[in-house]
């Protein structure tokens, strides 16, 4: 398989038969120097997505507690310019946002054209933790696959680039991350009894992201689901697919800024004309 699993839209996704340790046969010092190559050529093609100006990359990032959003998204901020780079995390919906509709804290933080907007969480958890723990009823949640598929698709008809990542780890990982929280006093400050409460939900939630991953994968909004047991392999699987994604767009971004350029230098010939 190549470095993670892209679901096909439609497709039913069974999270039990995709390898949270996989690894692709790397060893840890490839995949960072591959990783690395993979953030040069990032870094290289934000500069055009930020120059044209004609689409926004917008990605998101799910994954049960402790699978490494935060280490993932920090990863992605070392390659590209963070001038145009927004993150958001998506938190407990504040009474504002409760009183919305809700999509409507999301769309607020959506990508510029010319921006990446990155998601720590996001509306997908108005189909993930809300199911869970049944905040609202059964037919309300399930009419939301059709509704964020509707907003998803506006996105990408207005030029966002939209790529959704689901980090997959074993529980067993989980409670190794966990307790060594408990062990580093620089980690502490992150513990929560919600995340070992969580941890008895651990299937259902699985269940839920099934779902999600099989209702709402889409050709202009694809879910990939990266093992993530091993945070090395994990960095470059999500380099690797954000690359993929955006290579296809460099050579239409480049002819634009050739077209562009060649207006700017004959305004710029017109007006040293001018002043002779
Ligand atoms: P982190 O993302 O680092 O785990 P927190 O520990 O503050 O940050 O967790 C954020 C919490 O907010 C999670 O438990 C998540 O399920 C919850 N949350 C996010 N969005 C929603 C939502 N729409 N409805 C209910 N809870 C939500």
């Amino acid at each position: 398989m190549p470095y993670s699993v892209l679901v096909e839209p439609g497709a039913k996704v069974d999270l039990s038969s995709i390898d949270p340790n996989f690894d692709a046969g790397l060893e840890k010092d490839a995949a960072k120097k591959l990783t690395k190559a993979l953030g040069e050529e990032m870094a290289e093609l934000q500069e055009l997505l930020f120059a044209t100006g004609q689409n926004g990359l917008l990605l998101v990032f799910q994954g049960p507690d402790t699978a490494g959003k935060d280490g993932a998204i920090n990863q992605i901020l070392e390659f590209v310019n963070v001038q145009s780079t927004k993150v958001y995390p998506f938190k407990v919906p504040t009474s504002i946002e409760l009183a919305h509709d809700f999509l409507w804290r999301v769309h607020q933080r959506t990508p510029a054209k010319g921006e990446i907007a990155i998601f720590n969480r996001s509306h997908y958890e108005d189909v993930l933790v809300v199911r869970v723990h049944e905040l609202i009823p059964e037919v309300e949640w399930r009419s939301r696959y059709k509704r964020i598929n509707e907003f998803e698709k506006l996105l990408a008809d207005s030029g966002t680039i939209i790529l959704k990542f689901m980090l997959h780890i074993t529980p067993e990982e989980q409670e190794e991350r966990l307790l060594a929280r408990e062990k580093d006093p620089r980690k502490a400050w992150k513990l929560s009894v919600n995340d070992w409460k969580e941890r008895e939900n651990w299937q259902k939630y699985q269940t839920a992201f099934e779902d999600a991953l099989h209702h709402c994968s889409a050709e202009h909004a694809p879910w990939h689901v990266i093992p993530a047991n091993k945070k090395w392999f994990r960095d470059l699987a999500v380099s690797e697919a954000i690359v993929s994604a955006l290579r296809p767009y460099k050579e239409s971004w480049m002819a634009h800024l050739a077209e562009v350029g060649v207006k700017a230098k004959a305004e710029l010939a017109e007006y040293r004309l001018g002043r002779k």
